[in-house]
């Protein structure tokens, strides 16, 4: 006892020297003693030789021994040969000088625990020498237990979800085919056909939660296989602006995209890389009132590409930043056009970026101050990136007036997103007349028309384009399902340049226009 405390109270020794000092150190003892007695931890503090000079009296319970009978003793003799065979090389270290902390299974001879011990060595601090060191431990076998069972907890959930998916799924199926059947039959009854309406919309939410919930289970079991390739990301953020236009204009939020650097080319799947980014800018419109802007850049930085999704919405407290990526955590379920998701789509895009070998992350100034989602996917290497097949994006030049026409709102959204942020300025139209009269208002410098349109189709707005308005220096660009020999030919005769078919690349559109813009360019010189 003597020995602990001169150790825990290292001047106390030279202080028992000064007289005036000693009424002052047998109270710290009598404190001391006091603590080390009621210590919920194992104290014991032992010679090089590894015997006990001082253990407190929990220590010495936990072997059933008193903590009197313990002082002299050898450690393997109270604690076991076995318990003392793992922990003498911490011990070793310890008197060599050096503090360490280490978790172990301890092989006591009647109950195996596991242990946190904490060994400092106890320096003579005149020789430097080491002479023993003191031991603090405690139990950790409850807390083992307890982390063990919610383990087990969770791999049950996990299970569980994985079957109520999979259970869901299968009535799923056949509800969906049967209201697209009677959708699909003429029904005088307006109040059925909105009933029809409501089951359609409500069944389409339900698979989605129910395909998130499917997806949950694939991730927590490690089952998400990619298929990857070198991808254009370029392609990526297209396809997440066309699937998300619809939802941000409904909200009546302004978009703005920009494409900035050259060959941003990863190896990735296109398909969830597209599924994150449209996952960011469906939160970004969820998240922010009507009226509220949205900016997406795809840029270079360093070794990256970096997509990034800026809304002006109602924001995240800086603490909450890392929670949101967590599985089944929602900080506003509440909020206004939140609708019901599961929490998840943060979750699952960043283990997606992760298996990309990226990362994603969120930026924002707090509540009402919107937020900056950023993710970040490593370059493909100079020499894959020139043999893939695929052309990268360059920043390139744009026809100044841009004429876009077609019946799907969509369709027409996100081409005047796409070339908007590139500079032009865009008209659209829905139908043919619009289409032709604004190409007489505006005299646009490229037309991307649509053939099947109501009223005036395709062919007609371009023949009138050529031989009515007489503008033949435009640019006309024919955007259609069909590609045989014959439709591009009738394409060429009725005025086309370029005749493209739809899911068009955005790339070569791109590409069709920069040339275009290049030879505009270089006659007016
Ligand atoms: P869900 O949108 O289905 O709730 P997510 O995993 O996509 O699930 O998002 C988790 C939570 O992060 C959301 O519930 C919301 O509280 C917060 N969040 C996500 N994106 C934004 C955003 N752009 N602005 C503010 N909060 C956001």
């Amino acid at each position: 006892m003597r020995s602990v405390l001169q150790w825990l109270l290292p001047r106390a020794g030279r202080a028992r020297e000064r007289t005036d000092s000693a009424l002052r150190e047998s109270s710290a003892r009598a404190e001391l003693s006091f603590v080390t007695e009621h210590a919920a931890v194992l104290l014991a503090h032992c010679d090089r030789e590894g015997r006990y000079i001082f253990v407190n009296r929990v220590y010495a319970e936990r072997f059933g021994v008193t903590p009197e009978s313990v002082p002299g003793k050898r450690i393997a003799d109270v604690i076991g040969e076995q318990a003392f065979r793992v922990i003498q090389p911490f011990m070793e270290r310890t008197l060599s000088g050096e503090r360490v902390e280490f978790e172990i299974e301890v092989p006591y001879e009647t109950h195996p625990r596991f242990m946190h011990c904490v060994y400092v060595p106890d320096i003579d601090p005149r020789s430097g020498k080491t002479l023993g060191f003191v031991a603090a431990i405690s139990d950790t076998t409850e807390r083992r237990r307890l982390e063990e069972r919610l383990r087990e907890a969770d791999r049950r959930k996990d299970e569980f979800l994985a079957v109520l998916a999979h259970e869901l799924r299968n009535p799923l199926a056949p509800i969906r085919n049967a209201v697209h059947f009677l959708k699909e039959r003429p029904c005088e009854d307006a109040s059925a056909r909105s009933a029809y309406d409501i089951i359609d919309r409500q069944t389409d939410h339900l698979t989605r939660l129910v395909d998130d919930l499917l997806e949950v289970s694939r991730i927590t079991g490690g089952r998400i296989p990619l298929q990857q390739s070198p991808i254009n990301l370029a392609l990526v953020v297209t396809n997440a602006v066309d699937a998300s236009a619809p939802s941000i204009d409904a909200a009546g939020q302004q978009l703005t995209v920009k494409f900035e650097g050259e060959r941003l080319t990863v190896m990735g799947d296109l398909v969830r890389l597209s599924q994150v980014v449209t996952n960011l800018l469906n939160n970004a419109s969820k998240y922010t009132p009507a009226g509220g802007r949205i900016d997406l850049r795809l840029y270079q930085q360093g070794k990256n590409a970096v997509i990034s999704v800026a809304d002006t919405g109602i924001g995240i407290p800086p603490e909450m930043s890392n929670r949101i990526f967590e599985m089944f955590v929602q900080l506003h379920p509440y909020a206004p056009r939140a609708k019901s998701g599961l929490g998840v789509g943060l979750a699952l895009s960043r283990r997606l970026i992760e298996l990309h070998g990226g990362s994603i992350e969120v930026q924002s100034d707090g509540k009402d101050r919107g937020s900056v989602f950023r993710v970040r996917l490593p370059l493909l290497a100079e020499e894959v990136s020139v043999q893939s097949k695929r052309s990268p994006v360059r920043v390139e030049p744009v026809p100044e007036i841009i004429l876009v026409a077609d019946d799907n709102p969509d369709v027409v959204e996100s081409l005047r997103m796409i070339l908007t942020s590139l500079g032009s300025t865009v008209h659209v139209a829905y139908d043919g007349a619009v289409a032709l009269e604004l190409a007489r208002q505006v005299r646009p410098n490229a037309a991307i028309l649509d053939i099947g349109m109501p009223g005036l189709n395709g062919y007609d707005v371009a023949r009138a384009v050529r031989n009515h308005l007489d503008q033949t220096a435009c640019l006309l660009i024919a955007l259609t399902g069909w590609g045989q020999d014959k439709d591009r030919k009738r394409a060429h005769e009725a005025g086309f340049d370029i005749h493209l078919t739809k899911p068009v690349d955005p790339n070569q559109l791109l590409a069709a226009l920069a040339r275009h813009a290049r030879q505009a360019a270089a006659s007016s010189d």
